[in-house]
């Protein structure tokens, strides 16, 4: 919200649509000093955000006196830190997608690390902060957060290249040495310095597993690997702040520190995270420090990562964008030593990888005050002040105050449910072609032990995840066993690893998707096409699923199925190109060209850059004879990609076979300009001159054409035949 504003309940929003009275259903006590009217404070000029991937609260010194991170600590010391601080969701994209967004996961429709293929489109920071003028620069340690998610937009620079030389293990290509980015992000804001306003984000990924820390931290935490991860990580948050200082940044600087999510490290049996909810990958450190924050200053509100957001742009004095409100508390007031959110002040967090990816129960929670209540199928309610571990679950024993939580949390479900309609039938299409991912994109995410699958309707039914713990894990540790042999090509073993799972009972399109690949490459066309069927059939909108089928038809010499199989993922795909054009070959290869054109024709507005595409639809319709129609499409060809030669050949040829002879002749010189190696467009050039009479400069083409192509039949013939009408006269 706006400073000032006066308003203080707690609000949700989609961004652009009407303000959702969810006030009503959960509101928090309103003590923000920001409702109170007090002299607009300095603010900072640069904001620098550090977000450290899966950095559980406890292992940071200020929130439990462990003494793994004393730069962290310094950080918080002088300036501030919310000692109750939550993620929403335990993942790493939808997380960062809260943070940079100040909307929860459901207002953005992000769940998890794979849909939407892109951000919705509500302001970003980055957006926010280069717009009010601040030079803007992001260097991310993992592919989760690569720029075509949507976390680039607003950043002059976007650093997410990954090392991806062929043959590299899988896992390799997926982040990037905390030490790489760094450097590149020092290096960057060294040549930023003089700028009047900088935005750094620097995203760290090394307590993410497998927890590989370098010396001497492997040794001297040898039997805590991810501990050493962390330690590592504070140094290097020492490196960067230690920047600061030497670049004369510091003083104006605001700093902040925060987790995307924590890690189970075994905890109630969860070994990593993005399964369950209790507090081991929910709380998360949130650490500010900069010009206005008062030093020493420890919230104990529960606050969460979506206020970070609103926050930093009151500190940086910066105002969020008209006709936006961010979902988040604006915090500024209490940093700078005002009065703190008070009372119960509710938060929100969820888990929908149960229900998405396996068919179990979605799981919901609301933390108010003390007391956190967590929806499934078998309910929890833990008093977080006498129980911080989660280990007395005092369902029964408070069943009024968790019916009265219960009720809360579904008022808000119905409200979910509401604004995921209507986001549907406003974006129907748009929604359909932002849930398409890369299929590259999909496998390597697989081999984090990300899983990932339709947004549905939240049931809060099916199986507790409680009871499915393990299963979870052997899922996830059999995906990724299978991911690396599909990817050093050993089919044989992964198909066993991925049909293990299968046979184990374990259902998801992943699994049936990857199975058919291993059997493709085991040249097994038969069986992969039934796995393609299973994974099209659970994930109509996964196009990879349809051409995967198709081509499994194809390798059989069964083309009219293929096609069948391509119509009915298209029905699912409207917007999908690869399908659209894989139509069109099928098409043709039947010999039912009208039906080609019909799909090159779905295919074009798909492809707004492809001259290829349009040049193809062109001869086609020239073959049949619809010449007008093959001289628009051969200009939209051109009109994409003024450079691409074959475009004005075709051109040239379809002109001339029109009689267009001039225009002919023009296309073919254009061609001609652009690509002087190819002899086909001399030789055109030649007959489309012959045609007009130019029997003398035609001659001089066709000899070109025979320098570049001294066995072309057709130019040898022309010559022949100007020789014989020559000496004929
Ligand atoms: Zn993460």
């Amino acid at each position: 919200m706006l400073p000032g504003d006066g308003m203080c309940e707690w609000r949700l929003r989609l961004s652009g649509a009407r303000p959702l009275a969810i006030a009503a259903v959960l509101v928090a006590a309103c003590a923000m000093s920001s409702c109170s009217k007090s002299p607009p404070p300095a603010a900072a000029r640069h904001f620098v955000l550090v977000t450290i991937d899966t950095l559980r609260a406890d292992r940071v010194g200020v929130y439990s006196g462990a003494d793994l991170t004393p730069r962290l600590d310094r950080i918080a010391r002088d300036g501030a830190y919310a000692a109750n601080a939550m993620a929403h969701v335990p993942l790493t994209r939808p997380s960062h997608a809260t943070i940079l967004s100040g909307l929860l996961p459901w207002e953005l429709g992000v769940r998890d690390n794979l849909a939407p293929a892109e951000l919705p489109s509500s302001p970003l920071l980055a957006e926010i902060l280069k717009g009010a003028g601040f030079h803007t620069g992001a260097f991310v340690s993992s592919m989760v957060l690569e720029r075509r998610g949507g976390f680039g937009r607003g950043f002059d620079r976007y650093d997410d290249d990954f090392p991806k030389t062929e043959g590299a293990d899988l896992l390799a290509t997926l982040q990037k040495p905390g030490r790489e980015s760094l450097r590149a992000a020092l290096s960057w804001l060294e040549s930023e310095r003089e700028a009047r306003h900088i935005f750094l984000w620097l995203h760290l990924y090394e307590p993410h597993d497998p927890y590989e820390p370098p010396e001497p931290f492997a040794s001297r935490y040898r039997e805590r690997l991810y501990d050493g991860e962390v330690a590592y990580t504070d140094t290097l948050v020492g490196q960067l702040d230690d920047a600061l200082e030497r670049l004369g940044l510091k003083a104006g600087t605001l700093v902040a520190v925060a987790s995307d999510h924590g890690e189970g490290l075994g905890d109630h049996q969860e070994t990593l995270h993005g399964f369950f909810v209790y507090q081991t990958t929910l709380a998360v450190p949130l650490i500010m420090r900069g010009p206005g924050i008062a030093s020493g200053r420890r919230i104990d509100a529960n606050v969460g990562l979506v206020d970070l957001m609103p926050t930093a742009l009151n500190l940086l004095g910066v105002p969020t964008p008209k006709g936006f409100r961010p979902s988040g508390n604006d915090l500024a007031g209490a940093l700078r030593g005002g009065a703190e959110p008070t009372g119960e002040s509710p938060q929100y967090a969820e888990s929908l990888i149960p229900l998405l990816h396996f068919g179990w129960s979605d799981l919901r929670v609301l933390r108010r005050g003390s007391w956190k209540y967590v929806l499934a199928p078998r309910p929890e309610l833990y008093d977080l002040v006498s129980d911080p571990k989660e280990q007395h679950n005092v369902v029964e024993e408070q069943s009024a105050r968790a019916a009265a939580m219960r009720a809360t949390l579904a008022k808000m479900l119905d409200q979910e449910r509401r604004v995921a309609q209507e986001a549907a039938t406003r974006h129907a299409p748009t929604a359909a072609a932002g849930r398409s991912l890369p299929i590259d994109q999909l496998e390597r995410l697989g081999a984090l032990g990300y899983v990932s699958g339709e947004t549905s309707t939240p049931a809060s039914a099916g199986a507790d995840p409680k009871d499915k713990i393990l299963e979870f894990r052997r899922a996830n540790d059999g995906m990724r066993t299978g991911l690396l042999a599909l990817n050093r090509r050993d089919y044989a073993a992964a198909a066993r690893a991925f049909q293990d799972l299968i046979d184990s009972g374990i259902q998801s399109f992943e699994l049936h998707l990857y199975l058919a690949r291993s059997l493709a490459g085991l040249k097994r066309p038969d069986r992969a096409a039934v796995h393609f069927e299973q994974a099209a059939r659970r994930a109509p909108l996964l196009e990879e699923a349809w051409t995967g089928w198709a081509e499994a038809r194809l390798a059989t010499d069964q083309p009219a199925a293929a096609l069948a199989i391509v119509r009915d993922g298209r029905t699912h795909n409207p917007n999908s190109a690869k399908l659209a054009v894989l139509e069109a070959d099928l098409c043709l290869r039947l010999r039912r060209p009208d039906e080609a054109v019909a799909a090159f024709e779905a295919a074009v507005p798909l492809l707004p850059k492809d001259a290829v595409i349009r040049q193809r639809l062109g001869e086609l319709q020239r073959d049949l004879g619809h010449l007008d129609a093959a001289v628009a499409s051969l200009r939209d060809a051109i009109a994409v990609d003024p450079g691409y030669a074959p475009a004005w050949n075709a051109l040239g040829m379809t002109l001339g076979g029109n009689g267009h002879l001039h225009e002919a002749e023009e296309a073919f010189r254009a061609a001609i300009a652009r690509d002087g190696n190819d002899h086909r467009y001399y030789f055109n050039l030649g007959l489309a001159l012959l045609r007009q009479g130019r029997s003398g400069e035609a001659r001089e083409y066709f000899e070109r054409t025979l320098q570049i192509a001294p066995d072309f039949a057709p130019a040898r013939e022309e010559l022949r035949k100007l020789r014989a009408d020559h000496t004929g006269q």
